[in-house]
């Protein structure tokens, strides 16, 4: 699984993830696990790897795996929507 910051654009993999705790004023465990971008400390999302170039998109910017600059230059953008209907 990959991961992108919203803030800084790094990517990473799982695991690289900062991690720190939010004790809302407790002493003792469980805390709160909150998980950044290792850069920069901001949120990030999840991101997959397009089919075609291997650019990295979130699954909102994928069409079947396939993002949307591949998709127009690859297939008809028009067919393909058709196709998926
Ligand atoms: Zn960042
Ligand atoms: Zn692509």
């Amino acid at each position: 699984m990959m991961f992108r910051c919203c803030e800084c654009g790094h990517l990473f993999e799982e695991g690289e993830q900062a991690v720190t705790y939010e004790t809302h004023g407790f002493y003792q465990p469980p805390y709160e696990e909150i998980h950044s971008c290792p850069v920069c400390g901001g949120d990030f999302e999840e991101v997959h790897q397009c089919k075609e170039c291997g650019d990295w998109h979130t699954e909102d910017e994928l069409y079947g795996g396939w993002c949307e600059t591949c998709l127009r230059e690859t297939i008809n953008y028009d067919t393909f929507f058709e196709y998926c209907e």
